[in-house]
């Protein structure tokens, strides 16, 4: 039996790594959960799934939760329980999902545990794969993403040697609910359209990063530090379907894919799996009717593009820039602020602001990500 913490539980991938669980209850058991406050979803799983623990980042709702949920479940607030629920011996498998920024910190904290990390959020490391890295392999810490592309990548590279016969590896972008729109047509897109992505279902922040592509460009960085690969080796293809995750190709010729309809529970069951594959219920391909199409990345996006292949060169605080700047920008646009094609310009002003510093400490990392959004937010109030 492999017990799960489960980081991010209420949000939507919680809900896919739920599902998994519900699938496989002989091998799988939810044994811990972290939210911030939706403690009515928090209190629904808890009294599903009975967990040993429950942690909630914000205090204020502890009683309520209290009320809420069964008595197996203790429920836990504050940074050292949290710490401790991370460093519980019986915790098996940590699944790092809680949304943007507000990741990092038990990402970090995940990374020292010498555990196996099912990654999600890809903020973390765009803005601390630095130190996330380094510190995951002193420990001892497994790291395997579920983030799809990199899942896929991840797939594609099992008993090869990366360094050394990869010849290029393509990350598939849906193109969200815009594909195939030039920037000039996305002036007037409305929040509800930006939302609605064509493939997946997904939290508010990634369904904005898919739209706006920024979300292939924080992916680049994600795969770039996962498989510790130059930015060259990296191609960004657009493929409206969303079935092929990604492609590795190696030096002779052979190009290996990872398929499957768009499924989160798919790639979360793949990296809880051991020796053997659990088995889940999912949409099979239909190959007798597929029309896969894959396409060049906009050039109109080139420049974000090329700001997220500078940030794999140069490193230091210049991906924390980038994220900050970018969350500042989807909040603002998802609270009415400013306009959706103004989310790429938050991010370049931001960018052209912030000086850029390198071998930075992880107090040194929130104090520009505090910067960053202070300049960002900046820039928001400008268009205002
Ligand atoms: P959601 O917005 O749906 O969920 C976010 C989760 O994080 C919620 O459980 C939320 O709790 C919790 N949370 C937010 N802030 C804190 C905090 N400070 N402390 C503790 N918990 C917190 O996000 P998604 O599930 O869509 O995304 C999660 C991560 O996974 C992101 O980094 C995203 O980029 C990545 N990802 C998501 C994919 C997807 O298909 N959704 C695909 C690939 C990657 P509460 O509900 O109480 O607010
Ligand atoms: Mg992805």
């Amino acid at each position: 039996m492999k017990n799960i913490l489960l980081l991010g539980a209420t949000g939507s991938i919680g809900d896919s790594a739920l599902d998994v669980i519900s699938q496989n209850p002989d091998s799988l058991n939810l044994y811990g959960m972290a939210f911030n406050s939706n403690i009515d979803k928090a209190s629904d799983i808890a009294n599903k799934f009975l967990p040993d623990y429950a942690y909630l980042e914000n205090s204020n709702y502890q009683n309520k939760l209290i009320e809420k949920v069964n008595p197996k479940t203790e429920i836990l607030s504050g940074k050292d329980e949290l710490h401790n629920l991370l460093n519980d011996p019986l915790v098996d498998v940590i699944i790092s999902a809680i949304s943007g920024f507000s990741g990092l910190e038990t990402t970090l904290m995940a990374a020292k545990t010498g555990k196996t990390i099912l990654l999600a959020n890809k903020e973390s490391i765009v803005v601390a794969g630095d130190i996330i890295l380094p510190l995951a392999k002193e420990f001892n810490t497994n790291v395997i993403p579920i983030d799809s592309e990199h899942n896929a990548i991840f797939q594609c590279l099992v008993g090869e040697k990366a360094k050394e016969d990869v010849s290029k590896i393509i990350i598939t972008a849906s193109g969200g609910p815009f594909v195939n729109k030039s920037l000039d047509e996305l002036g007037m897109v409305t929040k509800e359209q930006a939302l609605k992505h064509p493939n997946w279902e997904m939290g508010s922040k990634i369904s904005i990063d898919s739209a706006t592509l920024v979300n292939k460009c924080l992916e680049l960085i994600e795969a770039k530090y996962l498989f510790d690969l130059n930015e060259k080796f990296f191609k960004l293809v657009v493929h409206p379907q969303s079935i092929v995750h990604s492609i590795v190709t190696y030096i002779d010729g052979s190009s290996i894919c990872q398929m499957s309809n768009p499924d989160m529970r798919v790639p979360i069951s793949h990296a809880l799996s051991g020796t053997n594959r659990l088995p889940i219920s999912f949409l099979e391909i239909d190959f007798s009717s597929l029309n896969l199409s894959f396409q060049d990345f906009p050039e109109d996006r080139a420049h974000v593009v090329n700001i997220a292949r500078e940030i794999c060169n140069s490193g230091g605080s210049s991906g924390t820039v980038f994220n900050a700047a970018n969350e500042i920008a989807v909040a603002s646009f998802l609270e009415d602020k400013i306009k959706f094609s103004q989310i790429y310009d938050v991010i370049y002003r931001t960018f052209d602001l912030m000086p850029l510093s390198n071998n930075l400490s992880i107090e040194a990392i929130y104090e520009i990500d505090n910067q960053s959004r202070r300049e960002a937010e900046k820039v928001v109030k400008s268009f205002t």
